[in-house]
């Protein structure tokens, strides 16, 4: 399957690199604060020739560092771990967006070097997850397999967390800070809402009250800080 979008120059996706990103068609959650709903239920099909990235990507090795690869659910895609390599052998780096519910692909990717950053959602503490991902009965093994396969610090990586009023209390955040125990890195962003959002009425978290978050976590976690706050 090929990709369904691309930003080919971003200064912000991959801390102090150059990126291009491209975006992968679907997911497996249903987040209520997603940001790309069209992309998650599929609706864009408008898929962009794997020869013409690669044609981009040539032409831009000597301004570009990396390219990140996004949805939707990258690690859904069939064909992700041949593409990475092609995209390797330009001699990128590759930054990977994930919700970590592929284990075994991110777990190849890892012990096969083809990825040299993760950034993987954690979406909540496990009792309010299925909650969080809309998605009641969903199996949580990979998600926890994939937190604590980070958790290894074999390949450099974020965790990171949209903060929802509706999701989030101090509760599941002190479960959350005793899950990822011994983390490297967590990002707690803040959640802005729009129209591409599944559910239009959710809100923020103040300032101030992940600021305690961030003081809660930082006792399990030893880099925490807020995005876009
Ligand atoms: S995991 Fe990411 S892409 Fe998938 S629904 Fe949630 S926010 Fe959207």
């Amino acid at each position: 399957m090929d990709f369904v979008g691309i930003e080919k120059l971003s200064l912000v996706d991959y801390d102090g690199k150059i990126s291009c990103i491209l975006f992968a068609k679907g997911c497996n959650f249903l987040c209520p604060f997603c940001h790309n709903s069209e992309l998650v239920l599929g609706k864009i099909n408008s898929f962009i020739p794997f020869e013409d990235i690669l044609n981009y990507l040539k032409s831009r090795k000597n301004v570009l560092d990396a390219v990140v690869i996004s949805g939707g659910e990258p690690t859904l895609m069939d064909d992700l771990k041949d593409k990475i390599i092609q995209i390797k052998k330009l001699g990128f780096l590759i930054k990977l967006d994930t919700n970590g519910t592929r284990f075994e692909v991110l777990q190849d990717l890892i012990n096969s070097n083809l990825v040299d950053y993760v950034a993987m959602d954690v979406k909540n503490d496990l009792n309010s997850y299925q909650l969080t991902i809309n998605k009641n009965d969903f199996d949580l093994t990979d998600v926890i397999k994939s937190i604590n396969l980070l958790l290894e610090n074999r390949v450099d990586y974020e965790f990171r967390t949209t903060l929802v009023k509706e999701f989030h209390n101090e509760e599941s955040i002190i479960n959350m800070a005793k899950m990822l125990k011994g983390a490297k890195r967590l990002y707690l962003q803040k959640f802005i809402s729009s129209e591409n959002c599944f559910n239009k009425n959710l809100h923020p978290i103040e300032k101030e009250v992940s600021l305690h978050y961030v003081k809660i976590l930082s006792d399990y976690i030893d880099q925490v800080e807020l995005r876009g706050y």
